[in-house]
């Protein structure tokens, strides 16, 4: 029989040479974030998923210190870089773990830009600096119990008393809601959908956080509860009249989604290399037989065409020229690919692949919510084929 031949292993970055495709202010930003991870998140992170305990105001605090809160935001004590730097920040964090990641977005994407892109200028410095430094942590509610991807039929109404604004109804499936200081809620009003910053020590105000999650349980989630929330007239966002407030917020969050599964497949994927190449049946290694080889092959082609795709929208963005609808395509592609591959790594770890002793299952199992959240994979389809036919086929 012929020797086979060992060669040097790649790994799927090198082989599509995704380094030379980065600036040196980029390759910073990942290699910090890179080493935040390995040493404060994935020691513990199994843990954290386990027992659904997530130290978020520690991490919060953390974040802020290395500039990840709000880091593309300008000014108010945030980072200012790309959209591109950011982009690779949520890509290492999910290699994390998509919870992680989650926190992170939501504070930055969702909470400080609704009050950055929305807010008045004394809503902004209020915030925005003990944001960024992660001394406040912030959340963003949208989604209502029977409201999930038709946001504009929310019942959570916003009435006048005087001077003043009364919130009443309830937020369902709010990402980082029992840990936040503030929340940017959006509700109806005579003058249409307009968001309200609210802080969460507020009279009326109840976050009750979400335990029977078998996803994303290393992220806090939970039901908030607005029960004639009394703010003054000062707390309206006066920027955002509308939908179209809460989506612009939503495709900013959308787009660290597209870079950030592509951490969590990545992380699968190097966990069965490397697995693939030790663990030994019918004495061979796994990663000799040809069909293990075949796995690795394409899931490597859609990590780096997905990686590709987080780039070049990256790009398209930081050049101010990135339409929601290609957010969309990287969204539905990315999400979409991410959970394949973390499923058919699985495959390759067999048994020891369902035990949290490795990452496999549990990045599979949080891009289900990933899958869902930020516009599920059919909104995304629809988005891209109203583009392509002109025929919006949502209702
Ligand atoms: P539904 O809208 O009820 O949809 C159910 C299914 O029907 C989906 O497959 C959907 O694609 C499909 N469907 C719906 N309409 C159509 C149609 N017209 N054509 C074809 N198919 C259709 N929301 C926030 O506001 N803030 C947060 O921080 C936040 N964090 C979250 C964290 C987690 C872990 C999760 C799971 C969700 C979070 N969400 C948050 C909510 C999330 O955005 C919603 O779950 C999402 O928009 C989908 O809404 P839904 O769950 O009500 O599903």
């Amino acid at each position: 029989m012929k020797p086979r031949h060992k060669t040097a292993p790649d790994s799927p970055d090198q082989l599509f040479d995704i380094d030379s495709l980065l600036n040196d202010e980029e390759k910073a930003v990942r290699s910090t974030v890179r080493q935040f991870v390995d040493e404060k998140v994935k020691p513990h992170v199994a843990d954290w998923y386990d027992t659904g305990q997530l130290p978020a105001r520690e991490l919060a605090r953390q974040f802020g210190e290395i500039g990840l809160l709000g880091m593309h935001l300008e000014g108010y004590g945030c980072a200012g870089m790309s959209a591109t730097a950011y982009g690779l920040a949520c890509l290492e964090l999910e290699a994390g773990d998509s919870g992680i990641r989650s926190l992170v977005s939501v504070q930055g994407s969702l909470a400080m830009q609704a009050i950055h892109a929305y807010g008045s200028e004394d809503q902004r410095t209020q915030w925005l600096p003990t944001m960024a430094s992660g001394e406040a942590i912030g959340c963003f509610g949208l989604t209502e119990p029977d409201h999930g991807s038709d946001p504009g039929g929310m019942r959570t109404l916003a009435k006048r008393d005087g001077e003043d604004w009364v919130l009443s109804g309830t937020k369902m499936w709010i990402t980082n809601g029992s840990v936040a200081d503030v929340a940017v809620v959006w509700a109806q009003t005579e003058d249409g959908i307009r968001g309200f910053v609210v802080p969460t020590s507020t009279t009326g105000f109840t976050a009750n956080e979400i335990t029977t999650k078998m996803s994303l349980r290393a992220s806090v989630t939970s039901e908030l509860v607005l029960d004639g929330v009394r703010l003054p007239s000062s707390a309206m966002l006066p920027g955002a009249q509308g939908l179209s407030g809460p989506l612009g917020c939503l495709s900013e969050a959308r787009f660290g989604i597209v870079f950030g599964v592509m951490g969590a497949a990545r992380d699968c994927l190097e966990t069965a290399i490397d697995y693939a190449r030790t663990r030994e049946q019918f004495g061979r290694p796994l990663g000799a037989f040809q069909l293990t080889q075949a796995k690795l092959a394409d899931m490597t082609l859609e990590y780096g065409k997905g990686v590709l795709l987080a780039l070049h929208l990256g790009r398209l963005k930081d050049a101010g020229r990135v339409a929601p609808k290609q957010v969309s395509l990287g969204k539905l592609n990315n999400a979409r690919e991410a959970i394949r591959i973390a499923r058919q790594c699985r495959t390759i770890l067999g048994a020891n692949g369902i035990t949290s002793e490795y990452p496999v299952m549990r990045h599979a199992n949080n891009l289900e919510s990933v899958l869902t959240y930020e516009g599920t994979s059919e909104m995304h389809a629809l988005v891209i084929g109203q583009a392509l036919t002109g025929h919006q086929a949502f209702r």
